[in-house]
């Protein structure tokens, strides 16, 4: 009997975790821990400094008061008293997609999950208004059954998931293996004064235009493609290595 653990940043009344963990129910016995409340954009952090609750809200389903990587750590190390043979994360209500991966809680969730040697994959829905959840649920079934057949493509790696948002799957073009986009911000910053007369700065999420990448996960969602990036923790630029041996000798004089 396969186990899956089934998370997300939106929150665990998020429509997207209930399609996710439904969709995924045929393949295992699904295990839900995700965050009491919205945590997008949450990143990788974690919580040291304060407890951490957790609420069984059903069966095989908890609800914890912290962010979705605390969600996978806890689960894994201590809650579940199994190792989960596969996390998903999702399916998040919008994309997460370029250099916002960074930023996402959605795909810290899975990259916990990756550096606890599980296999994972995070899946979004690169919409904002009336989302249909459908057709990522299908094939974040078809790609599970796929992980456990294959296991994933690396050591170290997961897999971010794009879904364009359609009313339904023969709208979607295909599946494309994509690289990691680039966004373009711009001053998006809302600076207000508050009822006290004091100032306050917003920052803004509006989508300001992308860079034109061939094969990026922008690129092909807005093209219709369910886009699958693979992922890994490394965040080293190997060719910079070899640029700053330049600077090696000047550096060194301090
Ligand atoms: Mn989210």
């Amino acid at each position: 009997m396969r186990r899956i653990l089934v998370t997300n940043d939106d929150g665990i009344y998020a429509e997207g975790l209930r399609c996710l963990a439904e969709s995924l129910e045929e393949l295992g016995e699904v295990w839900i821990v995700a965050p009491d409340r919205e945590q997008s954009a949450s990143s990788h952090a974690i919580t040291l400094h304060r407890p951490l609750r957790v609420t069984e809200v059903d069966e095989r389903t908890f609800a914890v008061d912290g962010t979705p990587a605390d969600c996978v750590n806890i689960a894994v190390n201590g809650l579940l008293k199994f190792r989960p043979d596969l996390v998903a994360s999702g399916i998040n209500r919008g994309g997460n997609l370029g250099d916002d991966v960074t930023y996402s809680g959605t795909v810290s969730a899975a990259m916990e999950a990756t550096l606890l040697g599980i296999p994972a994959f995070s899946i979004s829905l690169a919409g904002r208004e009336n989302l249909n959840y459908t057709p990522a649920g299908q094939f974040a079934r078809r790609l599970a059954e796929i992980v456990f057949r294959h296991g994933m493509p690396s050591e170290g790696v997961f897999l971010n998931v794009n879904v364009p948002p359609v009313s339904s799957v023969s709208e979607i073009k295909g599946v494309a293996f994509t690289v990691q986009g680039r966004r373009k911000y711009g001053e998006a910053i809302v600076e207000k004064v508050d009822p006290r007369g004091r100032k306050y700065y917003w920052i803004g999420g509006d989508e300001l235009g992308f860079e034109y990448i061939e094969n990026s996960d922008i690129v092909m969602v807005l093209r219709r493609y369910i886009s699958v990036t693979p992922l890994h923790l490394d965040l080293t630029h190997r060719e910079s290595l070899r640029i700053l041996e330049d600077w090696k000798n000047e550096l060194e004089k301090f």
